[in-house]
């Protein structure tokens, strides 16, 4: 028979397909009789043993390989033994190639997927890629990012702490949860702590203190996004006051001709948005004034610098009135609480904001995607280590070689996309 196995002492004697792929028997070419290790005397043939081991997939069908193996026995002590086959993984019951093969490809697909393509159990298939994550932890390491985003994601049934390298648009960790419990030990064990420079985050206050002690050049901007956010929602809790005094038939007529207001910029308003927003003013000027409200607060972030901003915030303050738009308020006050960390956003070389929407969706997504069943561990090792993923996060830095920043944001999307596809 054709050696269509290639593996080094056995020889395929007969193949034949059963329900879940190939069954491949092989035997063992000829072997010397071996001495026993105890007694060193010449040990005795002692029947056939036939074990069964999966093997790389043939047509995209699983192959499993019947081994049948002389087995020796040592008539002095009993001892029993087979000649061993060094392409054989004994504790996956696997062959070392069909082991190599999973772990290629185990960050990048689903466990079920692979199982099912490979013929392995779904566990072994994990086991793999737990061995292959602990060998990452210990071999990959990313360059500190000197921006740093920290955010939370809700992935695997629980809110994550997601870290981000803002310069360069990497994902750098994810830890598995925020907390001080977490975040400490994080930023003590980071390498070149002192390189970071701008922490970029929301308004969770517990953070300035566990980073503060750890890195000593870093300054805190509360992002943007998270505060023009707290806006949008002052003037989402306008329209549904305002919708819950109307009839059941009116506040879906509401709904749908005013959606847009609480969700676009004016520049972003189509020609009819436009009307609509005319129309708001005349009929619903108590809405319209909060939509104005919400604007002027977004544009205090256009301002050039921070004197401008500040002078901007006040007169915005200012302009509220004595009765009414309660959140909006409350927004003034939150502002006031994180004053110096939210006005730094003009204090950096560049606007920092986090990419927070863009790659927190990315993640979401791949999670929804991989389903109930993933832990956060996985999760974050399929993010951090998968091939696609590393392949380009890859830069050149004089003097360092090649450095790695982590996932790229924006392939990583790409490639969730792509996946989505078939
Ligand atoms: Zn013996």
């Amino acid at each position: 028979m054709f050696d269509l196995l290639n593996l080094p002492g056995v020889v395929p004697v007969d193949m034949h397909k059963e329900s879940k792929g190939f069954i491949i028997v092989a035997e063992t070419a000829e072997v010397e009789v071996p001495c026993c290790p105890k007694c060193n005397i010449t040990m005795h043939k002692h029947g056939t043993r036939t074990n069964r081991f999966s093997d790389t997939p043939m047509q995209m069908e699983p192959v499993r390989l019947d081994i049948k193996r002389p087995r020796f026995r040592c008539e002095s002590c009993g001892h029993l033994e087979m000649p061993e086959l060094s392409f054989l993984d004994t504790k996956r019951r696997a062959t070392h190639r069909l082991v190599d093969a999973i772990r290629e490809k185990c960050l990048g697909t689903t466990f079920r997927d692979l199982a099912r393509q490979t013929g392995v159990s779904a566990n072994t298939v994990k086991s793999i890629a737990k061995d292959l994550i602990a060998e990452m932890e210990e071999t990959v390491h990313y360059e500190t990012p000197v921006i740093m985003g920290i955010d939370e994601v809700m992935l695997a049934g629980d809110y994550r702490c997601v870290i981000t390298n803002l310069a360069t648009n990497n994902i750098f960790e994810i830890l598995e949860h925020r907390t001080q419990d977490h975040l400490k030990p994080f930023f003590k064990d980071l390498a070149d702590r002192e390189k970071v420079e701008w922490v970029c985050t929301d308004m969770w206050r517990p953070f300035k203190r566990s980073f503060a002690e750890y890195l000593p050049n870093a300054k805190l901007v509360i992002d943007k996004y998270h505060v023009i956010q707290m806006a949008t929602k002052a003037l989402e809790e306008e329209r549904k006051k305002y919708q819950s005094e109307l009839t059941r038939q009116q506040r879906i007529h509401v709904k749908k001709s005013i959606r847009w207001i609480t969700l676009k910029r004016p520049h972003n308003l189509s020609e009819q948005e436009q009307k609509a927003l005319q129309a708001l003013r005349e009929n619903i000027p108590q809405l319209a004034a909060a939509y104005d409200f919400k604007e002027m607060f977004c544009e205090i972030f256009d301002e050039p610098d921070k004197q401008m901003a500040q002078n901007a915030f006040e007169a915005w303050e200012n302009s509220l009135p004595d009765k009414g738009l309660d959140d909006f308020k409350k927004l003034a006050k939150t502002v006031h609480n994180h004053y110096e960390d939210i006005f730094a956003y003009w204090d950096s070389p560049f606007p920092i904001t986090n990419a927070y929407t863009e790659a927190m969706n990315g993640l979401i997504k791949m999670s929804n995607r991989l389903g109930r069943g993933y832990s956060y561990e996985m999760i974050r090792a399929k993010t951090l280590y998968s091939k696609t993923a590393r392949k380009v996060s890859r830069g050149l830095r004089s003097g360092k070689g090649q450095v790695e920043y982590g996932p790229y944001i924006p392939s990583l999307i790409e490639q969730e996309d792509n996946d989505n596809v078939d």
